[in-house]
């Protein structure tokens, strides 16, 4: 289960919504081997995120919302994987619909974006999905696989193993307009049976595959009850603790 903050809170308030996450998960004996739980803060809460988890041994883990493709040099702005990596980030999410849309991100620097972060030996989080007009044209399974096919173009079958889709209709995130599970479950398998006949069926089997779009706590049993869907990625509900909290504890 991730959460993305997006552009909310800061090192503070990240802090402090973690602490209070922790102990919620901690009273209610979460099974963090069972259903692992990410948060997703922005650059400037890494550092202090990396200290509360180092400090009180919590089993929380973080991501990056997004990372260089370039590992250094001149490029003014720009974070790098390995960077990332130096303050125990697991996860980067990468190829998110906003930074499609608001950066003009396309395949080919998602792609790269994906090798920077497996080169550092963390876990990209693909994110795909089409947006309303493609799925009324009914054109969403297509483009869907193609953003998946982009993203993952030229990776051995080593490296795919360590990637995490999330699909997220464009239409469905902060809208409140949820796809339904059979949507959801519909794109993950199109998405596992792609990922088979690409790399092999060992690594779609394996691979973890998420659904994000107005996922909250009264609707994410649902979605989790499709067996091609494995965790899911939220945006708003995230940054509320109850919210999160009972989210985390779907099952
Ligand atoms: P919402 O859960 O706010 O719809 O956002 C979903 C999302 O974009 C997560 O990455």
């Amino acid at each position: 289960m991730v959460g993305n903050w997006k552009l909310n809170l800061d090192h503070l308030q990240a802090i402090d919504l973690v602490q209070k996450l922790a102990w919620t998960l901690a009273d209610a004996k979460h099974d963090y081997d069972l259903t692992e739980v990410v948060v997703a803060p922005s650059f400037t809460s890494l550092r202090s995120v990396q200290t509360l988890v180092d400090g009180d041994k919590l089993s929380i883990r973080y991501a990056s919302q997004d990372v260089s493709s370039h590992s250094s040099g001149a490029y003014t702005g720009e974070v790098s994987a390995e960077q990332l990596a130096k303050l125990g980030v697991s996860y980067a999410i990468i190829g998110h619909s906003e930074r499609r849309q608001y950066h003009g991100e396309a395949e080919e620097l998602i792609n790269a974006k994906v090798a920077a972060a497996l080169g550092a030996g963390i876990a990209p989080i693909v994110c795909v999905g089409e947006s309303l007009e493609v799925r009324h044209a009914k054109g969403h399974v297509p483009l869907t696989l193609g953003h998946v096919d982009g993203a993952l173009a030229g990776l051995t079958s080593e490296q795919a193993s360590q990637v995490v889709i999330a699909y997220e209709p464009v239409w469905a995130i902060g809208t409140g307009e949820v796809a339904t599970p059979e949507d959801a479950q519909e794109m993950a398998e199109a998405i596992r049976a792609r990922i088979a006949e690409t790399f092999d069926s060992g690594v779609a089997n394996g691979m973890r595959i998420l659904y994000g779009g107005s996922v909250k706590a009264d609707n994410v049993a649902a979605i989790m009850a499709k067996p091609d869907v494995d965790g899911a990625l939220v945006g708003g509900a995230s940054l509320v603790l109850d919210q999160f909290s009972a989210i985390a504890r779907f099952r």
